[in-house]
């Protein structure tokens, strides 16, 4: 398909991306695949990367360079590992520099090199969190070698904290990690974990019954956020991405422009934990859900 495109329009000639005000989110999901393997990872849910083909980093430059928002909001980098993608480095150095970038990694790369490569003026924005967001798995990654390339970076001037799940399986790892940051001056957060543990729902949700339920219903559900696939794919929701159902369009598609509008789903109980959950919006006000689903029955 993005073949067709490039015959048709040059990167100069694609229209933009206008995303609604009400917009909370962008990711852009470069690889489902992940140099780790976490036995809680929510990928897991459907399978990490289900031999998707993914978007070389000069088609990611091409479609993400569409988009325009009102405000600060940041195209997040992530997947999966997003710095796995053979154009991690050209994506980043490749976006429009009025464009804001965050990235979630895991940091299994060397920071020497990556500071070689990327400007940390890439990761500067005006929003009360950071940029670069770490997350610490403790059963697949070591804390003194974690903290240290954090350090690195942040010392660097790079706008950077470490994250971790807080799994009922890491929570007496949780301590070492605060006391590590809070020692070396980086800021260090828990998420919730969502999912399921010894037979109990972890998480809080805002749709009662749209998590690991046995009863699906059909609903309509508008998004609040743009999810790119690493094919190119737009999809409705994480359920949506990782499952492969009914795209919306695709990033490079040159007619894409989004519709605000609710669309009939028929998978209301095995909502992705990510769509439905409730969290901070990116001015950190805890409370938002990236969907709003009606006609519940
Ligand atoms: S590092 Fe993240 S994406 Fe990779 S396996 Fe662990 S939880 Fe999954
Ligand atoms: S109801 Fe759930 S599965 Fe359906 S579109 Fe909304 S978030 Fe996705």
């Amino acid at each position: 398909m993005t073949d067709i495109y490039r015959k048709l329009y040059t990167s100069s000639m694609m229209p933009s991306i206008n995303l609604p005000k009400h917009y909370n989110y962008i990711g852009a999901f470069l690889s489902l695949s992940c140099n780790l393997s976490c036995s809680y990872c929510i990928n897991h849910l459907v399978g990490l990367d289900q031999r998707r083909k993914h978007l070389s980093g000069a088609e990611w430059v091409e479609g993400l360079n569409r988009i325009q928002t009102e405000g600060p909001l940041p195209i997040s980098l992530q997947g999966g590992e997003p710095s796995i993608h053979k154009g991690f480095i050209e994506i980043l150095n490749g976006l429009r520099k009025d464009l804001n970038v965050d990235l979630l990694t895991n940091l299994q790369f060397d920071p020497h090199k990556f500071m070689d490569l990327v400007d940390p003026e890439r990761f500067k924005r005006d929003l009360p969190y950071p940029s670069i967001r770490v997350s610490y798995h403790p059963e697949t990654m070591d804390l003194a070698e974690t903290v240290n390339k954090v350090k690195i970076l942040h010392d660097n001037g790079y706008s950077i904290g470490l994250f971790t799940v807080a799994h009922p399986d890491a929570l007496e790892y949780i301590p070492a990690a605060e006391q590590a940051c809070e020692e070396n001056g980086i800021l260090f957060k828990t998420k919730e974990f969502l999912g399921e543990h010894n037979g109990k729902l972890h998480g809080t949700y805002h749709y009662e019954g749209s998590v690991f339920s046995k009863e699906v219903k059909t609903v309509n559900c508008k998004t609040s956020e743009l999810l790119i696939s690493p094919e190119g794919h737009i999809y409705r929701c994480h359920h949506d991405l990782y499952n492969k159902i009914t795209p919306v369009g695709h990033i490079l598609d040159p007619k894409f422009q989004i519709d605000d509008i609710f669309r009939e789903c028929t998978y209301f109980g095995k909502c992705n934990p990510c769509d439905v959950k409730r969290k901070n919006n990116r001015f950190q006000n805890f409370g938002h859900c990236s969907v709003e689903i009606q006609d519940i029955e």
